[in-house]
């Protein structure tokens, strides 16, 4: 299922909460630069776990995935490495879930995701 895209009204009303988000970390950071990047980068790593959940929570899937499929790719079946292998969702909006992912080389993973584009 493709992502849900927004609408121009919508596209309009983040950038105004974008737009509000930018003058608010400017008056918290009165102008200090280090302290800026500081808060710029929280929100940025708070909304990233949002929408992809953290670190830790991807570490447990990824075990847990490599383990039912037996340390094969979801894609192609060959042996996947014990590390840098993808957790991909089958509906981005849906979210990291053991029923929303498969485990798939990084390989797999660009050739998927170049099939999802021009399909
Ligand atoms: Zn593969």
């Amino acid at each position: 299922m493709p992502n849900r895209m927004l609408t121009a009204a919508e596209r309009d009303l983040a950038q105004s909460l974008l737009n509000r988000l930018r003058a608010d970390l400017e008056d918290l950071s009165s102008g200090n630069p280090d302290l800026l990047f500081a808060y710029r980068r929280k929100i940025y790593k708070e909304l990233t776990y949002d929408e992809r959940g953290t670190p830790a929570m991807h570490k447990a899937l990824k075990r847990a995935k490599y383990q039912e499929q037996l340390g094969l790719c979801a894609i192609c079946r060959n042996p996947l490495p014990e590390r840098y292998a993808v957790l991909d969702r089958f509906e981005a909006a849906k979210g990291y879930t053991v029923e929303n992912i498969r485990l798939i080389h990084s390989n797999c993973d660009i050739t998927t995701q170049a099939e999802r584009r021009y399909a």
